[in-house]
């Protein structure tokens, strides 16, 4: 059948194939809880989630409304 076939694939959605340096990036976060890859899910909430584990981590889009937080970060940082 054609089951190793869809797996390829689905590796391929995975990671993004960087082809100067030949290396295989993981597109997709990794579950802080159990550290398998999670699914991005775009309908509706946009929202990553681990289907290993259940855990769901909700994309929060900042409102265009509130202000930038005011934090200098001119300072350079000495070196000890
Ligand atoms: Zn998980």
């Amino acid at each position: 059948m054609s089951k190793a076939k869809e797996l390829k694939t689905y590796v391929h959605k995975l990671y993004v194939i960087d082809e100067e340096k030949k290396v295989a990036k993981l597109k997709n976060k990794r579950c802080p809880r159990c550290g398998s890859v999670m699914a991005h899910h775009v309908q509706g909430n946009e929202r990553w989630h681990c289907g290993k584990c259940g855990y769901t981590e909700f994309i929060v889009k900042a409102a265009p409304q509130q202000p930038k937080e005011k934090r200098p970060e001119r300072q350079e940082k000495k070196k000890k």
